[in-house]
């Protein structure tokens, strides 16, 4: 018999059939009954993610995913709330591993004497030539003027002991370290201060004299280097993140890091930047950017000035409560323009660390001499914190990126005012109006100088407040950004800000399996609740990496 037709109803029931019955893709792990930020074009939403090979392969909703695909591993991620891995845009890694390792933690001192304690403490528990610390603020203490050496002289007699201030930018040495360092009373440096009273030098340092001191510092070990990198990698980890930028490496810290990726032994994605030093250069201008996926080396970090704490940051008008006072500007307008003429022409980008709002116009101004209009080459400024209004064109004419940390305003709010008075707190940590510029920034932390926590950084973004909620009304809000844009700013912006975003920074089929899955939805609860939210897990590559058994 020849069939001369078939029934439409039977063709739709055989083709039912056969779909129902199509083997389902095979895939590495299928995370479901989740609520998902993807953070795409959209600002969408999802169920469940199906991954392979390290990459997102499918996004949507749970039933389709689960109808689709079969996994070797599925996971219920219980209702709870994913988001694209964090990506820190602005830190230390390298810096914050050796602070956690090497160096006596003196954040959040209340006095010099609780200084002082702690070294002693520290140096019992891990003894070494050189006896460091970072962290010390005298804006926390009751007496903020700056330390002197005499009671670390009563404590560490032959034993050399240098303390970090919390933005970097400043040092106390005790008499010991300044003997090693061949530092006298009539010592000089450009760019940089050394404080002196009654005729006798008082062991701080600022910007760049501290130099004088810390050239004499024995570098910390390769093994030393190994195992900070280990240990800021878990923390990264636990803290969500699946990307840093290290904002300052030599040529032997990038390669080390390097070979820790290729050997399996460190796998935290990071963009580093260059430090400005010749034997930098003339590796990476000529040999060009380095790309393995994990790591990104394709910028020059530059610093114009210091920081506004410690009075180094560089001011139009003087400090307000230091006339005659403007600050520090590093090194000379020539300098800088060599620097960003060479790493134009090599292809590198250009982040420098700026602070005062004269710094910002110096370094926007020669931005601008070879950027020449509008570009894509995404040439940022660090910091940004102190732009006077009629500078941020620059931004918008020329395609410049801030590069900004949003916990830097809630820890300085305190006594920025009284460094910059009522008329120029008000064009300070002014992100909104930074980021109406491009349409886009980067946000971070500057670990070790804040602390590392993503969460922290979205909350100061949003609410302004410092972890007791403290102003009740915010600090400056209508320089606060919204929870969409802050969630962006630390996942797909600073992506962008290292030419990444093709690759990773949101949920999107095709991309990096990079995500975080955290305890409460930080885009619903209220603000208060933000930087305490717990990361339930880290994934990085689709791999487990946070919790770790
Ligand atoms: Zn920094």
């Amino acid at each position: 018999m020849k069939i001369k037709y078939i029934p439409a109803f039977l063709i739709a029931l055989s083709l039912l059939i056969l779909g129902s019955c199509r083997p389902k893709q095979q895939v590495d792990s299928i995370i479901y009954n989740a609520v998902i930020y993807t953070v795409d074009d959209a600002f969408s939403t999802a169920e469940a993610i199906a991954i392979k090979d390290g990459r997102f392969l499918a996004v949507g909703n749970e039933d389709e995913i689960l109808a689709r695909f079969a996994a070797n591993r599925s996971v219920d991620a219980g209702g709870k709330f994913i988001y694209p891995g964090f990506n820190d845009g602005h830190s230390h890694f390298l810096g914050y591993g050796l602070s956690v390792t090497t160096w006596a933690d003196l954040v959040g001192t209340s006095s010099f004497d609780e200084v002082v304690e702690r070294v002693v403490r520290h140096y019992k528990a891990y003894p070494s030539e050189w006896v460091m610390g970072r962290g010390w603020d005298q804006n926390d203490w009751e007496e903020t003027a700056f330390p002197t050496k005499d009671q670390l002289d009563d404590a560490f007699q032959n034993i050399p002991v240098v303390l970090r201030r919390i933005d970097g930018h400043a040092l106390i040495a005790n008499s010991e370290a300044m003997k090693r360092a061949d530092v006298t009373i009539k010592s000089r440096v450009e760019g940089g201060e050394i404080l002196i009273e009654n005729g006798e030098l008082t062991g701080v340092f600022i910007d760049n004299a501290m130099r004088l001191i810390t050239r004499v510092i024995p570098s910390p070990s390769e093994d030393d280097r190994i195992s900070a990198m280990k240990v800021a990698e878990k923390n990264c980890f636990a803290s969500g993140l699946t990307t840093v930028t290290d904002a300052g490496l030599n040529k032997s810290d990038i390669f080390l890091l390097d070979s820790l990726h290729q050997s399996g032994e460190l796998n935290i994605r990071v963009y580093a930047m260059m430090s400005p030093i010749d034997e930098n250069f003339e590796h990476f201008f000529s040999a060009g950017p380095l790309k393995t996926g994990k790591l990104t080396v394709s910028s020059v970090k530059l610093y114009i000035d210091g920081a506004l704490g410690s009075r180094g940051a560089l001011l139009l008008e003087p400090y307000s409560d230091d006339p005659g006072n403007n600050g520090l500007q590093m090194h000379s307008e020539e300098y800088y323009q060599e620097i960003c003429k060479d790493a134009y022409n090599a292809g590198f980008q250009v982040n420098t660390h700026a602070i005062g709002d004269s710094g910002n116009r110096i370094m926007l101004g020669t931005y601008a001499m070879y950027l020449k209009g509008k570009n894509d080459r995404r040439w940022r400024v660090e910091h940004v914190q102190v732009v006077n209004p009629d500078d941020l064109k620059f931004f918008r004419e020329y395609n410049i990126i801030p590069s900004v940390q949003s916990t830097h305003c809630t820890s300085d709010m305190y006594w920025a005012d009284e460094r910059l008075g009522e008329e120029r707190i008000k064009h300070a940590y002014a992100y909104n109006d930074l980021l109406a510029q491009n349409g886009w920034l980067i946000n971070g932390t500057d670990f070790p100088v804040e602390d590392i926590s993503p969460l922290k950084t979205f909350y100061a973004a949003v609410a302004r407040k410092d972890l007791e909620g403290w102003p009740e009304n915010g600090f400056h809000m209508e320089n606060a950004i919204s929870r969409d844009d802050a969630l962006r700013s630390i996942t797909l912006w600073p992506a962008k800000g290292s030419f990444e975003e093709s690759f990773k920074g949101s949920i999107e089929v095709g991309k990096a399996a990079d995500f975080v899955i955290l305890e409460k939805d930080i885009m619903t609860i209220s603000e208060i609740e933000i930087p305490f939210v717990q990361v339930t897990a880290t994934y990085l590559g689709g791999n487990k990496v946070f919790p770790v058994k």
